[in-house]
């Protein structure tokens, strides 16, 4: 069989002073601990080279890692070889007289599969083997961008992800309180230290057609372009074409919150350089203290918030304000979030039993699930984390479909725990 070495597992008695020598002394860099609660041990990984080394913790006083460093001292735990098939390497190892902690490979950390072999046949090293999870069902980096338009029925209604192109903030500005060492890796940076984001709109089609958010639009200048590095190249006007839905046939245009990546394609400029709603037909819906903070913006906000994407709607008498969660058409209805701003809302879609979600700025990248990781940008945090503590706990209930609006790779994916960490699973 193929074999590669993923990691070397090392038991830590004493995690600051191993964290002196392998980060401080040596200047590797340490990822985010992961729980892996049935073993009651906490790893922290380092990347050298192809290879990891995984800082071993306890938890609990009964967990094995404890008992070992008790018996044995702190020190090289186990090594763990990656391969293609563990069930293969399970059964060819047996046809050998291998023997086995496990006999039958079991679920490890991250989706993986993992079968232990006895330390009496290795000459002493608890070898680890490791099957690897499809990369299918766990997060690709966000390096790979998909503006595929994307279909997906809830019940009733059909959810078309469609997308108008990318636009890049400050990766701190993104993360807030979350060290960068921690979100680099999957969300790397440009030499202005600039994260990519998707601006995904959700189409919805039932009793009538509605459009969630409508991206940047193309009304900003080439400076605004330099500055949050806008690539468009393939943008609304692609992908709506190639959904089949045309601007004439949107009855509803649904606003989560204000700020130009996600009200700018609102409205057009005409040829006379007068701006206009852009979906002709659509009555747009905006929550009323949303409205009232955007048209009276202060200097914390003000950067935002650009009148020619909403006043113009007022202007043409298309404007309906909404005051309070409620159905804004059968199956679909908004819920304030607040938090980013006081009055950012999510949209909440229900059908034939089934449950899928546009949470907007509430989690922007599949990153942002977990409860601290929330944005700088947000003007009231603890009410982002209140906010995504009670829907993360729903949509895990619920298998709701999670659409991100900001995500570059994943337009929507299901929450699961999974060892008590919470991922995504890309859907459809
Ligand atoms: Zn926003
Ligand atoms: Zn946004």
């Amino acid at each position: 069989m193929k074999a590669v070495l993923d990691h070397v597992g090392i038991a830590v008695k004493d995690l600051p002073a191993a964290l002196a020598f392998y980060r401080d002394a040596l200047g590797l860099e340490v990822e985010a601990p992961e729980d892996v609660v049935s073993q009651r041990v906490r790893a922290h990984f380092i990347p050298v080279g192809a290879s990891n080394l995984e800082l071993l913790e306890a938890t609990a006083p009964d967990s094995a890692i404890a008992k070992y460093i008790e018996k044995r001292g702190p020190g090289l735990h186990h090594i763990t070889l990656r391969v293609d098939d563990v069930h293969a390497a399970v059964a060819q190892l047996h046809a050998r007289g291998v023997r086995m902690i496990d006999e039958t490979p079991r679920p490890g950390a991250e989706g993986s599969t993992i079968a232990f072999v006895h330390p009496s046949a290795t000459h002493g090293v608890l070898v680890e083997l490791k099957q690897a999870a499809p990369a299918t069902s766990h997060q690709p980096p966000a390096t790979v961008p998909d503006t595929r338009v994307k279909r997906f029925s809830v019940g009733e209604l059909e959810l078309i992800s469609v997308c108008d192109g990318f636009i890049r903030f400050d990766g701190g500005a993104m993360f807030g309180s979350v060290p960068k060492v921690f979100w680099s890796k999957r969300h790397p940076t440009d030499d202005r230290n600039r994260v990519l984001l998707a601006m995904r709109s959700l189409i919805v089609r039932g009793a009538r057609t509605m459009i969630i958010d409508a991206g940047l639009g193309d009304k900003e200048d080439a400076k605004f372009h330099e500055i949050y590095g806008v690539d468009r190249s393939r943008n609304l006007d692609h992908t709506l074409a190639e959904a089949g839905v045309r601007v004439e046939d949107v009855d509803i245009v649904l606003a989560s919150h204000l700020h130009f990546d996600h009200a700018g394609g609102f409205t057009v400029r005409d040829a006379s350089g007068r701006v206009r709603p852009r979906f002709p037909r659509a009555q747009y819906i905006v929550r009323r203290g949303e409205w009232e903070d955007a048209t009276h913006p202060h200097a914390r906000n003000r950067a935002s918030y650009l009148r020619d994407n909403y006043v113009p709607l007022a202007d043409a008498g298309v404007l309906q304000l909404v005051d309070d969660d409620r159905m804004i058409m059968p199956g679909v209805r908004v819920r304030r979030t607040g938090g980013h701003t006081m009055h950012h809302q999510m949209v909440l879609i229900e059908s034939g039993g089934k449950t899928a979600a546009f949470v907007a700025d509430l989690m922007p990248f599949t990153s942002h699930v977990p409860d601290a990781w929330i944005m700088g940008y947000d003007l009231y945090p603890m009410d982002t984390l209140a906010a995504k503590q009670q829907f993360v706990k729903e949509a895990i209930e619920k298998q709701t479909l999670v659409f991100f609006e900001h995500d570059p790779a994943i337009a929507a994916g299901y929450i699961r725990e999974e060892n008590g960490k919470r991922i995504v699973v890309a859907g459809g």
